[in-house]
């Protein structure tokens, strides 16, 4: 069976105390939800202090992209190695904010994809079609495009290691909410599309639902077969919010 896992994006949000607080008040509910696994994803400045203040608490640590290269004359940028100096356990890559901000391609993110796995983290591939493809009617061919990129350049198995985010692009910080009839539709023609490369791949990998995911909406999307928890933005950075969500999955 597939664990539930929530995850919280906090994007370009936060503080020292900021993280002492959110992470102080997330410990307990963490662990009392122990069937669910747990992550947040601070700036990477934070990565040092959260992974200090997360010392004995099941909440694992993610980063919110990476670059493709190790080290080197590469101004500004943090690299997959560095992520696992700091306990870091997952990495997402290809978020819409950085296939749209910082044109990333679908190539750009295989590669990413890839540097994240050379280094044994766990990649957490966004995925998912604007307001335009969703009325167009063209929300599967665009997944399939963004997942079929990955397994090109790293193949089925390496899927397998991942994590899979979808997330409605028209659903992101817009309060919009996919309803859970729809997004088990998305998350079930994934797992189908996957299935026909690889049925061992497609019955593992976890499909986390993401776009303005709340407290009281998580428990009708956990309740969907093939939607194995959430990736978390604006209600990641109030506690009672994503406890509530954390709560939902147990
Ligand atoms: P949201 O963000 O929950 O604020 O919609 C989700 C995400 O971008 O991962």
């Amino acid at each position: 069976m597939r664990q539930t896992l929530v995850m919280g994006n906090w994007k370009l949000n936060g503080s020292k105390t900021m993280v002492h607080e959110l992470i102080s008040a997330l410990k307990a509910p963490a662990a009392d939800a122990a069937s669910v696994a747990v992550a947040v994803c601070p700036p990477v400045l934070f990565l040092g202090q959260a992974e200090a203040e997360l010392a004995g608490s099941p909440i694992a640590l993610g980063a919110q992209d990476a670059d493709i290269n190790t080290s080197g004359a590469f101004t500004g940028e943090n690299s997959p190695a560095m992520y696992k100096e700091f306990g870091v356990k997952y990495v997402l890559v290809g978020h819409s904010e950085r296939r749209t901000l910082h044109n990333e391609s679908d190539a750009v993110v295989a590669a990413k994809f890839a540097a994240v796995l050379e280094q044994n983290l766990v990649p957490v591939l966004c995925i998912g079609e604007t307001l335009e493809q969703f009325e167009a009617g063209e929300t599967q061919a665009v997944v399939e495009r963004q997942l079929q990129a990955v397994i090109d350049r790293c193949g089925m198995e390496a899927l397998g290691r991942a994590v899979i985010a979808y997330e409605p692009v028209w659903a992101i910080g817009t309060g919009k909410t996919a309803t859970p009839e729809i997004a088990q539709g998305v998350h079930s023609a994934i797992r189908q599309f996957l299935a026909a490369q690889s049925a061992t791949v497609a019955a593992g990998v976890q499909i986390l639902y993401g776009g303005s995911v709340k407290g009281d909406s998580a428990a009708g999307l956990f309740a969907m077969e093939d939607i194995d928890g959430a990736l978390v933005g604006g209600a990641a950075l109030k506690a009672d919010e994503f406890a509530a969500i954390i709560r939902a999955g147990a």
